[in-house]
């Protein structure tokens, strides 16, 4: 038999299942922490397969807690899985997964939103940008607290390509509250396309998997999960810097139901913004009356491209933040001190 073939046939031996591990070490579910642990084999065998084949593969696993996800990796055929994982209750029972599958399971104890992933591989593994998909794979069944601020700052990684991405198109298989899973795949014209439907779908192709319900986790969360599989785009859909798509985006979304121009017009200061919001609109060649929920991602990007061009041609729009004037000017009424006062800070 080949050495892959064997490393594919891999499977754990006898071990305490989760749930004997669980109270072996007496696992408790950190509320604060929002811990909601999947025990079922066959769900997380299903959510592993969602990732594509893992055969030889390299893992990121995020928050493995005690280690039910990690088992399906491991006998999906993983190669090296690594763990990060916050909690230190959890150190001992995935030391005896590791102990289990003898050179195949790295524990680092560290905060995913910190851990420098692309120091976490050997380098050999990566693959160029618009070669083959690199066999590394991240894959997590995150706090819904922790899940969104890291899927923007991969998002911007992948814009990049720093992070887990100095790799290549490395692939992601995460869970989100059903309600972000569905926004984060929703297509143009429906009822949840938002902000982070545009911003995950100009760099990756975005697929939702399957909804894990409520309660399938222990203890059983208020919500519904959905499992959502990300794999980096070879050339993104909108060729611009990661903070000015995101800047354009964020304010399109901000009047949702309003027409888009209203969203496009905080972009630029009260003494300019109609001429300027009617340069763009016309540039981009963009109805103003289209609601942002039914705007393509053809029609941002155009949107995105005539503010870099609009910015290029007066370099002080980029620091021009909308909110950022509405609160100075609160401060400033509530401190009966002239606006500009605090501009200049
Ligand atoms: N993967 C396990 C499962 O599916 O049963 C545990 C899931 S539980 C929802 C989330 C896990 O992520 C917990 O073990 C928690 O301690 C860990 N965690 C939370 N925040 C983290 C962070 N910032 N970095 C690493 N791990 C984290």
């Amino acid at each position: 038999m080949s050495a892959s073939r064997k490393l594919a046939s891999f499977r754990l031996p006898p071990l305490p299942t989760v749930g004997e591990l669980i109270k072996l070490y007496n696992l408790r579910a950190e509320k604060q922490l929002s811990q909601n642990f999947l025990l079922d084999l066959r769900l997380t065998d299903k959510l592993v397969r969602q990732a594509g084949s893992l055969r030889d593969a390299h893992v990121c696993e995020v928050g493995p807690g005690p280690g039910g996800l990690t088992r399906s990796i491991l006998n999906a055929g993983a190669a090296d899985v690594l763990v990060v994982e916050k909690d230190s209750r959890f150190i001992p029972g995935l030391k005896l997964l590791s102990e289990a599958a003898p050179g195949k399971l790295r524990i680092v104890h560290g905060d995913i939103l910190n851990y420098r992933m692309d120091r976490g591989f050997p380098r050999n593994i990566s693959k160029s940008w618009e070669e083959d998909l690199p066999n590394l794979h991240i894959i997590g069944n995150l706090p819904f607290s922790v899940a969104t601020p890291l899927i923007i700052k991969w998002l911007e990684n992948i814009a990049n390509r720093t992070g887990p991405f100095v790799y290549g198109r490395t692939r992601l298989t995460l869970t989100f509250q059903k309600e972000v899973a569905e926004r984060l795949t929703a297509s143009t014209g429906s009822r949840q396309r938002s902000r982070l439907s545009v911003m995950a779908q100009y760099l990756c192709t975005v697929r939702n998997c399957f909804t894990i319900p409520g309660r399938a986790f222990v203890p059983k969360p208020e919500v519904d999960v959905g499992v959502v599989h990300f794999t980096p785009l070879v050339q993104p859909q909108i060729q611009q810097p990661f903070k000015l798509v995101e800047k354009v985006v964020r304010n399109i979304f901000q009047f949702r139901r309003k027409f888009c121009h209203k969203g496009v017009e905080k972009l630029f200061p009260e003494a300019c913004r109609m001429e300027l919001t009617q340069e763009m609109m016309q540039k981009a060649d963009v109805d103003p009356t289209v609601r942002p929920t039914e705007l393509t991602i053809p029609q941002v990007r155009a949107l995105v491209d005539a503010y870099a061009y609009l910015s290029a041609h007066d370099p002080h729009l980029l620091n021009y933040e909308y909110r950022e004037e509405l609160r100075l000017k609160h401060l400033a009424r509530q401190k009966k001190v002239p606006v500009d006062t605090f501009m200049d800070m």
